[in-house]
């Protein structure tokens, strides 16, 4: 990766990058078994997002459906187009349940796993989405699959009206390059490049081409990392669980999780002293979990160790309070 940009590359940077990002989509596509003009790449899958939500969702027919905790740009792209959302609760587990998409006859967008539950659907729930709703988009964004969660880009070669959106931020570490791309049918592509040339032809700059590039051509050794953080996602479920929280089945870089002993705010503000961040989302529903993202087996560790004095501090002073 970091071989990829070489000082001659950054000397480049006086021309303009390739609008067509033709070489990285070529490897994106080689490495998925996709034709190029069924990949669209552009600055972060946030922007593909958005690009989406102005090409696919038409409110004065039918507007768009995600669910209620979810992702939460999609609510601020529907606001920013004026698309109508439909958002769709949670099943009782925290779960998207796709019964509730089935026919909808509106735009789709799920996040698969979801945000920031880190539950995922299955293929098979994800093509009776696609299958029953052909006249609408469904959009899966698949964020956070490669740790361990089923894709759908299979679907693509079959349903049109599939669009499965991807991002390098994750799982290839490369949050601050700017890169998504997404794999769709020529059509769907086609009417998110008509947008991305109306807006910003070279939205992707040249570093960020190459280290996309170099990326995928290291694609085994980014999906190893994704089995350690895998390996260490296990670890802190079950030391959480022997804490007595509720873990939710996690296929995500991050876990969702909550104490009988502490709220979530209380967690966040104690961990944040303690120099450990962690989210907590005011929602109602979920108030009471912390989203703790994976990293390294010594930051699990202390973690871990920190969630345990913080508890037994809570305890003596319930005592104390006695
Ligand atoms: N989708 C989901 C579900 C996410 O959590 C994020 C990251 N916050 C994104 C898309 C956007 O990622 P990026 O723009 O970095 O590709």
């Amino acid at each position: 990766m970091i071989r990829a940009i070489s000082r001659e590359q950054v000397q480049d940077l006086r021309l303009y990058s390739d609008p067509e990002c033709g070489i990285l989509r070529e490897k994106i596509a080689k490495q998925f078994g996709f034709e190029k003009a069924n990949i669209f790449v552009s600055n972060g899958s946030d922007d593909i997002l958005n690009f989406a939500f102005m090409a696919f969702c038409d409110t004065d027919r039918c507007g768009v459906a995600f669910p209620e905790i979810s992702y939460g740009f999609y609510q601020v792209y529907a606001d920013l187009h004026g698309v109508n959302a439909k958002r769709i609760p949670l099943g009782s587990n925290f779960e998207v349940c796709a019964k509730d998409y089935v026919h909808i006859g509106r735009t789709v967008v799920i996040a698969n796993p979801n945000a920031p539950t880190g539950i995922a659907l299955s293929k098979a729930e994800i093509e009776r989405i696609v299958a029953s709703n052909p006249d609408h988009v469904v959009l899966i964004d698949e964020a956070y699959v490669d740790f361990g969660a089923e894709s759908c880009i299979d679907l693509v070669r079959q349903y049109e009206n599939l669009l499965v959106v991807r991002t390098f931020s994750k799982s290839y570490s490369l949050a601050g390059a700017r890169l998504g791309f997404a794999i769709g049918s020529r059509a769907l592509i086609e009417d998110l490049e008509k947008i991305k040339y109306s807006t910003n032809p070279y939205n992707i700059n040249r570093l960020t081409l190459l280290a996309g590039s170099a990326a995928m051509d290291e694609n085994d050794f980014y999906m190893q990392n994704c089995r350690i953080i895998e390996e260490n996602r296990a670890y802190l479920t079950d030391a959480l669980t022997a804490l007595g929280f509720q873990v939710l089945p996690s296929k995500a870089n991050f876990v969702f999780a909550q104490s009988p002993e502490i709220d979530g705010e209380a967690l966040y503000r104690e961990l944040k002293a303690r120099g450990i961040l962690i989210r907590h989302f005011k929602t109602e529903s979920i108030r009471n979990f912390n989203r703790i993202t994976i990293g390294t087996m010594e930051e699990m560790q202390a973690l871990v160790a920190a969630v345990k004095a913080i508890l037994n501090d809570a305890k003596k002073q319930k005592e104390t309070e006695l």
